[in-house]
């Protein structure tokens, strides 16, 4: 089984406290409290609709938090506790934290009028200030590395939904995430590329310590690759441990029965 890298017996890399998420009137997570640890990669599984997506949407920004705390490497990502009261953090502060940050996701993303390259490349020049030499090189070692060293004047339109969502992930890498979060990545797939997308995402696994946090229904790459598995039902992790324990014996009812049914 392998192990998160000790880095320093530092701070969580993501630590969620008490946290809640209400979207109008529904509570689709409370009281939520987890913390992942430097170069962990955990997936969240559980039926749909259970939250896992708002979970990372949430540690990208991407949604408001209704209530509680979210902290990277123990800064507080969206709200801090001064003198007692629940402030936001500044918009500066957040930008630093997301920074470190890489999201992949279903549906791509990559910018339609944009070639291969430029995709890569757009944010390593404009948000981390890298020259554009080095930025072009890099993207060029991903591009090798995702498998499409060819691609890199193609526009996204040009390309498969596979081979798009490998240049998701190498350009989500040019960053060079502390962290990236990967959501259901393969979902909108053709099955015969599937295999393609999570073999790139395990060498990534496998040559990298990036923390990863993942929502996949592919319960063998999770298996595989996830140091641990969090259980989510009714807004609530109700269960957490290593895949071979959630995958073979989990302690409860509730992940038995949703395991049952999707394996
Ligand atoms: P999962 O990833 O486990 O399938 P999600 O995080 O996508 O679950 O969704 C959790 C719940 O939140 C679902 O009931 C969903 O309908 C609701 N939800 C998600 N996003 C929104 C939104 N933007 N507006 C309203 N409801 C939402």
């Amino acid at each position: 089984m392998p192990t998160p890298t000790d880095a320093k017996p530092a701070m969580p890399v993501i630590e969620f406290r008490d946290v809640e998420k209400q979207f109008d009137t529904k509570t689709v997570l409370k009281e939520l409290n987890f913390t992942i640890e430097r170069g962990e990669r955990v997936t969240l599984i559980g039926p749909s609709g259970s939250g896992k997506t708002t979970i990372l949407r949430l540690v990208m920004t991407l949604e408001g938090l209704t209530d509680g705390y979210i902290y990277i490497d123990g800064a507080p990502l969206v709200y801090e506790q001064r003198d007692g009261k629940r402030v936001p953090v500044s918009k500066r502060q957040q930008k630093l934290l997301t920074t470190r940050i890489g999201m992949v996701f279903q549906q791509f993303n990559l910018f339609p009028n944009m070639t291969v390259l430029e995709n890569i490349i757009e944010a390593p020049i404009h948000v981390l200030g890298i020259n554009k030499r080095d930025a072009i090189d890099r993207a060029h070692q991903l591009l090798e590395k995702v498998g499409l060293p060819d691609k890199t004047d193609a526009h996204p339109t040009a390309l498969s939904g596979g081979q798009q969502q490998r240049v998701a992930i190498a350009r989500a890498l040019a960053m060079d995430p502390e962290i990236l979060l990967l959501d259901e990545v393969t979902s909108a797939l053709d099955p015969e590329v599937v295999v393609d997308v999570l073999q790139v995402l395990r060498d990534v696994a496998a040559t990298t310590d990036v923390t990863m946090l993942i929502v996949t229904h592919e319960m063998s790459f999770a298996r595989d690759v996830s140091h641990r598995v969090m259980m989510l039902d009714g807004g609530k992790i109700i269960e957490s441990a290593d895949p071979e324990t959630i995958f073979t014996n989990p302690a409860k009812e509730r992940t038995k029965k949703f395991l049952a049914a999707v394996l």
